[in-house]
């Protein structure tokens, strides 16, 4: 079983990321190491290296390894900075993550989930991750400023308080968009005042839900 899905891993970095355009080696080195399938439930275990979202709960999924890749990519990780991660899920992102910088902040708002993902990276000895339950929305103000924040749920705009919480010099790259489809928006800091903005394609994700996402008791 498990050589098996060893060899889909590797099936899955060559021909869903390096054939499709991923070319960062240190991302696609941690992403054929990086075991999918502790991530996912049982059953789901055999489709982890399927290039797809999969569910993991609570109505929410893990990413497809694709927009997985090419998000943190996008965040171009030498290994010495400190990373905020909104929308925990599974844990596998912040564990990839883990992998790539010096240390992961990582906020969920659904508590079965975080529980869960808090066993894996324990587990997998992931010491440098930081986890807390909340609304990641508003950012995590007690420990900005970060050099890189990720958010994996779409916002309906983005998010003023993780714009203020980035680092001169530092890199936002977050799903921006409606609840179906959100276009994948990477924005760096310039200076105090100065932002640069730039599209890298399309993307679904499940919604971000909060103060400065969508309403939670929204229908649809
Ligand atoms: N990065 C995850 C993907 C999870 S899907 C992984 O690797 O598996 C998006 C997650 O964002 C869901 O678990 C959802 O509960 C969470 N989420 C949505 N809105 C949030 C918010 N305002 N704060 C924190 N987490 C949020």
């Amino acid at each position: 079983m498990s050589e098996h899905l060893e060899e889909a891993r590797r099936e899955m970095v060559e021909r869903h990321l390096r054939a499709r355009g991923i070319h960062d080696e240190r991302v696609l080195e941690a992403m054929g190491r990086l075991e999918r399938h502790q991530f996912v439930d049982g059953p789901m275990m055999n489709r982890a290296y399927e290039d797809r979202a999969l569910p993991i709960g609570q109505g929410q999924t893990i990413s497809q390894p694709w927009i997985v890749a090419l998000m943190t990519e996008a965040l171009q990780l030498v290994g010495d900075e400190r990373v905020l991660e909104v929308g925990t899920g599974s844990g596998y992102q912040a564990a990839l993550l883990s992998r790539l910088c010096a240390k992961v902040y990582t906020i969920e708002r659904h508590s079965e989930l975080l529980i869960r993902a808090r066993r894996i990276f324990e587990t997998l000895e992931l010491d440098n991750i930081i986890s807390r339950r909340g609304d990641g929305s508003i950012g995590w103000p007690a420990e900005a400023p970060f050099d890189r924040i990720i958010v994996t749920a779409g916002a309906p705009q983005v998010p003023e308080a993780l714009v203020r919480q980035l680092a001169i010099g530092g890199r936002l790259v977050l799903p921006v968009g409606d609840r179906r489809e959100q276009e994948l928006k990477v924005i760096d800091r310039l200076s105090e005042s100065a932002f640069r903005g730039r599209s890298a394609g399309s993307c679904a994700f499940v919604p971000l839900l909060g103060k400065e996402g969508w309403s939670p008791n929204q229908p649809g």
